[in-house]
């Protein structure tokens, strides 16, 4: 439901006053963090337009109970089309037998970077038919920043004249990264970094596994993606013995040996460095806070060089060793 959305309330009660209203614009940019409910609350609205029950759909909602909901939930409501890695995946797939299927889905998925002309071809051609329950099509592109040129082109093509009772919902966490023509005919959706208590709230109910969803919050910059991040960075600083001697050379040799999982552990790592230095920052007095202040712009480089091509492993030692006496907390 709407309802379960947390920290949107203006983006939700302007979806909701669409969906009374029954005018919705052809194209729709949702953008903010990753991990705020961006796609959560995209599928809920696909979900509320589309719902059986009249009464509900006045209200601004979905009745949550009607087939075509259940549809949207499960993900094979004929209207409303989820365009992702998963979706081009199976798209690339089509030729293979059922027996081999769900282990060649996870290889083909794993190879995905960008979202491919064909796939929006694809999706958009459903765009261009009646809707199969009479009512509104809606097709999610989600992380629209990585449609390649040719694939944003052709996208652009459809959102300009949209057929009626048809909206395209683009999801970004990167407005930056997508072409200012395509930005330029949608309809922009901002969605805000959620509070620390909403961070929290979430991970408490939806992730399980993390030991300690108030610490990851506090470190998650806003969102459910961040927190998630955070808690695999505190795990691997404190099982590598963190504040102790030892603890650079062990941190860094726990890094994965997949040269890309290392680099985003390294990142997450200095992220969580980062907000714990601010944080000492704000608790200390004017003489430490020059320290501290070289210390961040220091951290500042350690980022930006583990986007290049330097061992994560080094950089992450090199970054834990310079702050030794600081007695840092995490
Ligand atoms: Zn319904």
């Amino acid at each position: 439901m709407f309802s379960d959305i947390l920290g949107q309330e203006k983006a939700v009660n302007y979806l909701q006053k669409l969906v009374r209203e029954d005018r919705v614009p052809g194209a729709l940019l949702f953008c903010g963090p990753d991990g705020v409910g961006k796609k959560k609350t995209a599928l809920e609205f696909a979900k509320a337009l589309t719902c059986e029950d009249v009464f509900a759909r006045q209200e601004g909602q979905a009745c949550g109970v009607c087939a075509s909901c259940q549809a949207v939930d499960k993900g094979t409501h004929p209207d409303v089309t989820l365009v992702d890695f998963a979706y081009q995946a199976r798209l690339e797939m089509k030729e293979v037998p059922t027996e081999d299927y769900e282990e060649e889905f996870e290889k083909t998925l794993d190879k995905q970077q960008h979202l491919k002309i064909d796939t929006i071809r694809t999706a958009a051609a459903r765009s261009q038919q009646k809707a199969v329950q009479g009512g509104w099509k809606v097709l999610i592109v989600d992380q629209a920043q990585l449609m390649q040129g040719p694939a944003a082109n052709a996208l652009l093509k459809f959102i300009e004249e949209p057929p009626a009772k048809t909206v395209w919902i683009l999801i970004t966490s990167k407005r930056a990264a997508m072409l200012g023509t395509i930005l330029s005919r949608c309809q922009l959706l901002p969605f805000a970094p959620l509070q620390t208590a909403q961070v929290e709230q979430l991970v408490s109910v939806c992730e399980p596994n993390v030991a300690d969803p108030a610490r990851a919050a506090r470190y998650s910059g806003g969102s459910v993606a961040g927190a998630l991040k955070a808690a695999q960075a505190l795990e691997l600083l404190e099982a590598g013995g963190f504040g102790t001697p030892a603890g650079p050379g062990q941190v860094a040799g726990s890094l994965s040996r997949t040269a890309a999982t290392a680099r985003q552990e390294a990142q997450a790592v200095l992220d969580v460095l980062v907000s714990a230095l601010h944080e000492q920052w704000t608790r200390c007095d004017e003489p430490q806070r020059g320290a501290l202040q070289g210390l961040l712009s220091k951290f500042e480089n350690y980022k930006s060089c583990i986007g290049r091509n330097v061992s994560p492993a080094l950089v992450l030692e090199t970054a834990l060793m310079s702050l030794d006496g600081l007695n840092l907390k995490i």
